[in-house]
Order: C-alpha cells, then structure tokens, then sequence
C-alpha cells in the first residue's frame, strides 16, 4: 500500500457522472470565457458565505494581489503578514512594490500573532494580510480591533480555509476581502488554476472584476493598467460540483484528523490544536517533532508520503533577503519551520491508512 500526500483519483471517481456531464456542457456551450458557470458559482460561493459579492480570477495569487489594489495598496506602502505561509502571500505584496512586514506566529495555530502585529505598524503601513494556515483561522477579533484603531485594510488569505470558521463566521467575511485558492490540492480544487476573493465592498468587487480583464469594464475602453486574470469557464463548472460536497468533504477530513490524533501517541510530539471558537478544516494535517527526519524516514521506507510545510521562514527566503535586510529574528517561525511534519490527509483517507500511518510513527526510532 502507498498513501500519497493527496489522493485526488477517489474523489474524481466518485463525482465522476457529475464531472463529466458538467464538463461536456461546457463543451456544448463553448462559452469558454466569464460564462454563465463562472457567473453562477460566484453567486453560489457569495451565498456559501453570507456576503454580497464574489469575483472569480485566475488563480489564488492572482486573488490576493488584485485585492490589495483594490483596497488601494500602491508602491512603498507597508504590509502586515505572516512569515510563516506559501510565498504567494508576500509575493504579490512585493511585486506591488510595497514592503512585507513579518510579524511572528502562534506555536499553536501556526497563524500570525496579534499581540506582535501593533509594533510592527508605522505610518506606511495599509494592510494587514492574516492567512487561515492549514485550514484553521487567524486569531482574527484582535487583528480587526487592530485594524479599525489604525485604519488599516484586511485581507484573508482564505486559500487553505475554504469553509473553515471563526466565533461561527465562515473564513473569508471578517475583513475587507477574503481570497481563496482553488488549486487542484486545495479544500475545494479545481482541475487547473482558479481563484475567487469575496468581499462586502460592492467598491471592491468592482474594481477585481474591472481589474481581472484588462482594467476594462466596457469592451475595449480601460480604465486601469490591468490583468488577464479570469476563472476559467471549465474550472468553474467542475467546481459547481464540488462545492455542492464542500462541507461534507471538510467534515470527513475533521474525522480524520480526530483519528490521527487519538492514534499517535509520542511524548516528543505536538499534535494540531483547535482553538476553542474555531472551526478547522484540516487542509493539512501538521505536528511538530524534533524527530522530523526520523519520522519522515520511517513513513517513505513504508512508502507513506509526508512533507515539510514550509522548511524556510518567508523573512530567510533568498528573494526576499535581495529586497530587504530582515535581520531581526522571527523564533517562533522559525522553530516551526525546523520541526513541522505534515501527513497524508483527504477526505478519502481510511481508518485502516490512519493506523497505519500512526503506528508507523510511533515506532519510528
Ligand atoms: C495555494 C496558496 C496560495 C496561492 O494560490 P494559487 O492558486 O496556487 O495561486 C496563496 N496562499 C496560500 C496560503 C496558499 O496555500
């Protein structure tokens, strides 16, 4: 038996009628372009949330930096993130041209800190970028308080969270806009790239979908610089599918991050907390243990995948040590980059793998 990371064949196989029927229509229609399932599966992701407006764009990133210009962040502004998430988050803050400020983590939820993020703030700073790590939200009423006090603008990255909920708010409708990620490995992939940001800002969700073709909101007139950052036609019509299953999907991968951690039992060993208002869905399923190599040693020899989320803090990264001198120390992020092991974890995953995987780990010495 081999467990692999993620296992998107068993998902495919049990959708598969749906799939392919949703796809053939698209075929049919040859729409291929902000179609009437794109149309459709914003409205379907805005109700999901409760909030007026979602606007489908190419890719998760591509969410992300299209919401910063919304929100207005321009060129030597300040921006307030984690350094502890996938690239794309400061990425597009730098491509902008502004400056990302790295404010350490919670060893807990693997999310930024809010009591680091108030020093961090200078007269440059505009934005705060919180990110629902793994699936489990930011500690985000301090963040907001903050936010507010300072006038600064939120936004979520919601590209590991899909459904996930803080104090019963679904991910993505506390701050000013909410981005997520519909990579085939996410919570609610795609079969290719795609990305939404839903917002409460009727201001903003004009300005991404303005932003998103060509700064153009009449044909061949433009109004901004913009981009070539649509969801696909294709995209959206499988991703109607699986939203349909969304919550399911996130409830099976709760049990089974309850099953791993009633089956591993190291004493050197952390395993994933919930905080008590949170509702996680375990986009990956993280411990911390100074016995990584080890561990991940024994599962490949019994061909069980696992992997490091993420091995190098975002203020060590080469690309961001050209733009900048990050000297001072970011410990916790640090520490977690040195010990975090993530397992196999998908909806699909079965007791019998869990055991497996657990008893593995135990023994591994
Ligand atoms: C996947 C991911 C992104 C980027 O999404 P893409 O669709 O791959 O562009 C951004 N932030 C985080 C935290 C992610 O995990």
């Amino acid at each position: 038996m081999t467990i692999p990371m993620v296992d998107l064949k068993k998902q495919y196989a049990a959708l598969k009628t749906e799939i392919d029927a949703a796809v053939s229509d698209v075929l049919a229609q040859t729409q291929f372009i902000l179609g009437p399932n794109v149309a459709k599966l914003e409205e379907e992701i805005a109700a999901y949330h409760h909030l007026p407006y979602a606007v489908g764009v190419a890719n998760g990133t591509d969410a992300l930096l299209l919401a910063l210009r919304a929100c207005g962040i321009q060129a030597g502004d300040e921006v307030i993130t984690t350094p502890f998430t996938f690239i794309a988050t400061a990425e597009v803050i730098a491509l902008l041209g502004a400056v990302p400020v790295f404010a350490d983590i919670r060893p807990d939820d693997f999310n930024i800190d809010p009591g680091l993020i108030e020093k961090k703030i200078t007269r440059k700073t505009k934005a705060i970028i919180p990110v629902h790590l793994f699936g489990h939200p930011a500690d985000m009423n301090p963040i907001m308080e903050i936010a507010q006090k300072h006038h600064l603008k939120v936004i979520e990255d919601c590209a590991q969270s899909f459904g996930a909920r803080y104090q019963n708010q679904p991910a993505g409708t506390l701050g000013d806009a909410g981005c997520f990620s519909f990579f085939p490995s996410k919570n609610l992939g795609g079969y290719g790239d795609g990305g939404m940001v839903i917002t409460k800002s009727e201001e903003i969700a004009g300005q991404i979908r303005i932003l998103r073709n060509h700064g153009s909101s009449v044909r061949y007139h433009h109004s901004e610089l913009g981009y070539n950052s649509r969801l696909d036609e294709i995209q959206a019509a499988i991703l109607r599918v699986k939203l349909k299953y969304i919550d399911q999907f996130n409830s099976a991968r709760r049990k089974n991050a309850a099953a791993y951690c009633a089956a591993i039992n190291r004493k050197d060993t952390v395993l994933p907390r919930v905080a008590a208002c949170c509702e996680h869905v375990f986009h990956q399923f993280t411990i911390r243990t100074p016995k990584r190599a080890v561990i991940a040693t024994a599962l490949a020899e019994k061909k069980i995948a696992s992997a490091v989320y993420y091995p190098v803090s975002l203020h060590q990264q080469e690309v961001f040590l050209k733009l900048q001198n990050y000297s001072g120390k970011l410990p916790v992020s640090e520490m977690c980059a040195a010990t975090v092991l993530s397992l196999p974890m998908f909806p699909e995953l079965t007791a019998d793998e869990i055991r497996l995987i657990a008893d593995v780990i135990n023994h591994a010495s």
